[in-house]
């Protein structure tokens, strides 16, 4: 289109002050009225009002203008807006630029009225440069598979298949352990409701295999991964548990098996069998035998006869799913040998005081010997300060406060004293309340300075835990209890493998980050790949579900319809002017682009719009400029640097 022909309406927004208190809006729209293309040119108090969007509507129709301009607050909040009012005025929506004139300008130069009016003129005219070298776009369709896939199957992945089954979808759950449940089934009682970690899990599997369009799968993984929102195409390998029978069928016999190996439920405080059933109440009911850990096969095999079966081989399934939930949690942080006293005897991890309190029906006993006074030490692997190149956790876990003060109530109704080794005590919201009754109760809290943690030592048959206690100007306390406990935070599973598969990112804490914590808090930049639970940031089980049913809700908006509209910002190659160099492809970390043999031309690189996210890696890497991206071309970025360059005049 050429210039004679463009008519552009630009309207600059007051926010109701909170762009006009700051930037001199009436100047903004003096200095661009004369750039080529304009023709209406207005100040308005809110653009995102009815009234203003109708304006712009009339203009649009009487002006018979074919670009428009709006400069307001972030695109992030109402870019989408006005796109829809252009086309009701029926123009195509991408002839349409946002310009952020709040948060980029007024509310980032709040010294400076005259730098901001000058800044914001600067923003507009780029703006105006962009809509004048804009051409018409149209979203990408594509069709949508209705079934959507859940990594890991603790309580994060169960609430999100469970949602996602009961809106008709086909869900596939795939949890890397032999067991559903992932950490809530190791918890003795969680707060805020006392239940047992394992009936929560209950309840929910008992409830999932009901429904008939969830496939489970457990002792699986993902082992290849392809495709786009819409359209994922997943292998699932699925390994064998060599047991044939229901646990209540060889319960007896595996009995007669020697204790082997340390029972990672149970956090390594009492061994297992190679034959295993973790808890009671563990879904699904058919133990699993270790081979890996299996010494003596031909014992197993006499045993057990047909209930074993040493020939099964792994599986492969393959799916087709249109979006993705990863759900695959945390790990307790395991403290180092001699951290805060931890492999002394009598000094255990949070998770495992669980253990211990379960094992003992409530009871706390450690190697049969009674216990009268514990200590948690709390912040333990949280809140660490960077000092060298290793690697820390500078976070707050944010459960365990709360999990701590949970666990030391229930021990004080025993008659159990209790100290509170703490930095600061971060019992947010309603769990406030337990911080008190602990108060209450009589438990101790002494305050300790992150460079002079306690020290713990052995003294006779009891602990010494020695602390400066800032709460009374530092005074030396010794203590003397039975047990430690070190109230340990969570980090971040690891899982490279499938990180590599699915090239969703993480954040600085290492956790899977999303794409924007208050407008796309479950999403991830891989469209149709979403996050749920622990494996985002540490998370109690209440905030763990929200979680994934907000996720489960996401995938659910994608995976119902029969096509999905993506955004047409992608890539896009002109053959005639590609020299293959490949560097596109090298770049690219999408893999979306793909060498393709074009009629009369032959191969040059051709762009998958799907797996495009519009990153434009690829663009900046082209040595012939072949490749660019559709609604921000090189000639429009050119047009903008040059708009926003020229002198200002106020
Ligand atoms: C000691 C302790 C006490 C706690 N107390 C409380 C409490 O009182 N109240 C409360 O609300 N919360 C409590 N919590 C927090 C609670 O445990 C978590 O909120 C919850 O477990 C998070 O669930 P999740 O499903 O996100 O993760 P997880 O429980 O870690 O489950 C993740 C699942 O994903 C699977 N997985 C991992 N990788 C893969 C893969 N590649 N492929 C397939 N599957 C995979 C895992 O095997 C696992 O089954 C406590 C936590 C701890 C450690």
């Amino acid at each position: 289109m050429s210039e004679e022909e463009l008519r552009i309406g630009v309207y600059v927004c007051h926010c109701g002050g909170n762009i006009s208190d700051y930037v001199d809006v009436k100047k903004v729209v003096e200095a661009i009225k004369g750039e080529p293309g304009v023709v209406v040119a207005k100040d308005v108090m809110f653009a995102c009002s009815d009234s203003s969007q109708n304006e712009i509507i009339n203009d649009v129709k009487e002006h018979n203008l074919n670009r428009v301009v709006v400069a307001s607050c972030s695109p992030k909040l109402h870019e989408l807006t006005f796109r829809e009012t252009v086309k009701r005025a029926g123009l195509n929506p991408y002839l349409y630029y946002h310009a952020n004139i709040r948060e980029h300008v007024s509310w980032a130069h709040t010294d400076t009225r005259e730098g901001a009016t000058e800044k914001a003129i600067r923003h507009v005219r780029a703006a105006i440069a962009y809509v004048r070298n804009a051409k018409p776009l149209e979203p990408i369709r594509q069709k949508t598979m209705h079934a959507v896939l859940v990594i890991g199957g603790g309580i994060a992945g169960l609430r999100a298949a469970l949602d996602l089954s009961r809106t008709g979808l086909n869900v596939y759950l795939v949890e890397r352990s032999p067991f559903l449940g992932g950490r809530t089934p190791q918890l003795y009682r969680v707060y805020p409701d006392g239940r047992r970690g394992a009936d929560i899990v209950k309840d929910l599997v008992s409830e999932l295999i009901k429904r008939d369009n969830v496939a489970i799968y457990t002792n699986a993984e993902i082992k290849s991964f392809s495709g786009y929102i819409g359209n994922f195409e997943v292998e699932v390998e699925i390994k064998p548990r060599y047991i044939k029978v229901p646990y209540d069928e060889i319960k007896e016999k595996i009995k007669e098996l020697p204790d082997e190996i340390p029972d990672e439920f149970n956090y390594g405080l009492t061994k297992r069998k190679v034959i295993y059933y973790p808890y009671e109440g563990a879904f699904p009911r058919i133990p699993v035998l270790d081979l890996d850990h299996c010494s003596d096969v031909e014992t197993i095999k006499e045993l057990l006869g047909d209930a074993v079966d040493l020939e099964q081989k792994p599986e492969t399934v393959k799916l087709k799913v249109g979006a993705v939930i990863v759900a695959t949690g945390f790990d307790p942080y395991e403290p180092k040998e001699g951290e805060f006293g931890y492999g002394r005897q009598g000094v255990v991890t949070l998770p495992q005081l669980h253990r211990l309190m379960d094992l003992g029906n409530g009871e706390l006993k450690l190697n049969g010997r009674e216990i009268r006074d514990v200590a948690f030490v709390y912040c333990v692997g949280s809140r660490q300060k960077k000092s060298s190149e290793e690697e820390v956790n500078e976070y707050c876990s944010r459960y365990c406060c709360n999990a701590a003060m949970y666990i030391s109530s229930l021990l004080m109704e025993q008659g159990i004293r209790t100290y509170h080794i703490f930095r600061d005590i971060r019992t947010y919201g309603r769990h406030e309340r337990m911080y008190d009754e602990v108060s209450r109760k009589g438990g101790i809290f002494i305050k300790y300075n992150e460079d002079e943690p306690p020290e713990i030592e052995e003294e006779g048959d009891k602990l010494l835990l020695k602390v400066k206690d800032l709460l009374t100007a530092g005074e030396h306390l010794e203590i003397p209890v039975d047990l430690v406990v070190l109230v340990t935070g969570m980090v971040p599973r690891k899982t490279p493998e499938l990180d590599e598969l699915l090239r969703i990112s993480r954040g600085r804490d290492r956790f899977y980050v999303e794409v924007h914590p208050k407008l796309r808090p479950v999403e991830t930049s891989i469209g149709g790949i979403f996050i749920a639970g622990a494996c985002q940031a540490p998370r109690d089980i209440c905030e763990t579900l929200s979680s994934a049913s907000a996720a489960a809700s996401k995938a659910a908006t994608v995976t119902l319809r029969d096509v999905i509209e993506l955004e047409p910002f992608k890539a896009e190659v002109d053959p005639n002017i590609c020299d293959l160099s490949k560097k596109c492809i090298e770049i690219c970390p999408y893999e979306a682009i793909e060498i393709k043999n074009y009629e009369g031309i032959g191969e040059k690189a051709w762009v998958n719009k799907a797996k495009c996210m519009g990153c434009g890696a690829c663009v900046a890497v082209c040595p012939t400029e072949a490749i660019q991206l559709n609604g921000l071309t090189n000639e429009q970025i050119r047009a903008m640097i040059e708009a926003a360059g020229k002198e200002v005049i106020i």
